[in-house]
């Protein structure tokens, strides 16, 4: 059996690497963050935080490597799931719009912290969809829109 061989860089693997917060920030022409591991440039952000409180922001794809060599992987798979909601929150406004079917939508939070996406139908009424993921916000999708 082959083992993938993970190359350490900035990071050092000595550390514990705990998942703070993921964020997405679209790419744009000369603006983009570049992760403090690899030196890449990123759209996703994740915020991993070690055992002397420092954090740093790096790419998803170092912060699974960082996070996985001491089996915290659960926490970033949070994030991930939430990006890969988001990005199909995303596909379904984008669909509607160019359909001319929603004039806008908002995201609702019951008081027992359920989340929903509110879409206004141009129609008239609206359509409901949970959202299982606390990470997903109207700016978190918006940024997907522009
Ligand atoms: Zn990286």
């Amino acid at each position: 059996m082959k083992t993938k061989a993970i190359i350490q860089r900035a990071l050092p693997h000595s550390s514990v690497y705990t998942f703070i917060s993921a964020s997405y920030v679209p790419l744009m022409d000369g603006i983009g963050c570049t992760c403090e591991n690899c030196g890449k440039l990123i759209a996703n952000l994740v915020t991993v935080e070690n055992e002397s409180g420092k954090r740093f922001v790096i790419g998803s794809d170092c912060a699974d490597t960082l996070t996985s060599l001491k089996s915290d992987v659960k926490w970033v798979l949070t994030g991930q799931y939430a990006f890969n909601e988001g990005r199909q929150l995303r596909a379904k406004i984008q669909k509607n719009l160019k359909e001319n079917k929603i004039s806008g939508g908002h995201i609702y939070t019951c008081t027992e912290g359920n989340k929903f996406i509110v879409f206004d139908i141009i129609k008239g009424g609206t359509s409901m969809q949970r959202i299982n993921y606390p990470d997903i916000t109207l700016k978190f999708i918006s940024s997907f829109l522009s």
